[in-house]
């Protein structure tokens, strides 16, 4: 059975590594749309060029554009054994989008990260990430921020522009709105779990593995926060 995952969580949760780590546990590709819409941007396309002031001020793409990139990314070869999909769907109307784009596909696999919203503002501003590969920098202060390497890729690490405290507040203010409405879109099915993404990172990965094993193996472990 392939494994299609959708990783929902706050900004700042660890979506992207988290599901870093297990895309390449599972040997499928991790569909970040962050991801691909920055890239679009530094590449200057039509989609970058309409997303870069969006993003800049913490706002969401339209759905219809958002759901055009992971249509066309979903129905490339690497996808058909499986995926991780970080930061989509990110409103009702993506969702449920996505659920059309599933038919004929093994069902999804929905596991929230659960952090309260207090810590994801610090771990936000603080936040550092790779200018070449988007890797997160663990432990790396801003004043070091020149004379450290990505440890993956080597890579120059930097602020990202949205990881500003203003824009931060306006994305949680986003996220409230527009995305915790999906929780409950997902809640009541079988496939849905919920984790507790405050943790240690190795901690949260092992419960995110268990959460997707069971909702896998059809366990009725439900989407209370372990
Ligand atoms: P992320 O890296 O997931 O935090 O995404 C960065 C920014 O890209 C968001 O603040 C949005 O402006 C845009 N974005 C990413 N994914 C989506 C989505 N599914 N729908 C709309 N906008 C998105």
């Amino acid at each position: 059975m392939a494994l299609n995952l959708v990783v929902l969580g706050p900004p700042g949760a660890g979506k992207g590594t988290q599901a870093d780590r297990l895309a390449k546990a599972k040997g499928i590709p991790k569909i970040s749309t962050g991801d691909m819409l920055r890239e679009a941007v530094r590449a200057g396309t039509e989609i970058g060029l309409r997303a870069k002031a969006i993003m800049e001020s913490g706002q969401l793409v339209s759905d219809d554009v958002i759901i055009g990139v992971v249509r066309e990314r979903l129905d490339k070869p690497d996808a058909q054994r499986g995926f991780i999909l970080d930061g989509f769907p990110r409103t009702v109307a993506q969702a449920r989008a996505l659920d059309t784009l599933m038919n004929g596909r093994d069902p999804l696999i929905v596991v929230d990260i659960v952090v309260p919203e207090a810590a994801l503002v610090e771990r936000l501003t603080s936040r550092l990430v790779c200018s070449t590969c988007g890797t997160n920098a663990e432990g790396v202060s801003v004043s070091a921020m020149d004379t450290t390497p990505c440890v993956r890729c080597g890579g120059q690490l930097h602020k990202r522009s949205d990881d500003s405290e203003a824009v931060v507040l306006e994305r949680l203010k986003v996220y409230r709105r527009d995305t915790q409405p999906l929780v409950d879109y997902y809640r009541s099915r079988p496939t849905f779990r919920a984790v507790n993404g405050a943790q240690p990172m190795n901690r949260v990965y092992e419960d995110l593995a268990e959460a997707v094993d069971s909702a896998a193996s059809g366990g009725a472990l439900g989407g209370a926060v372990r």
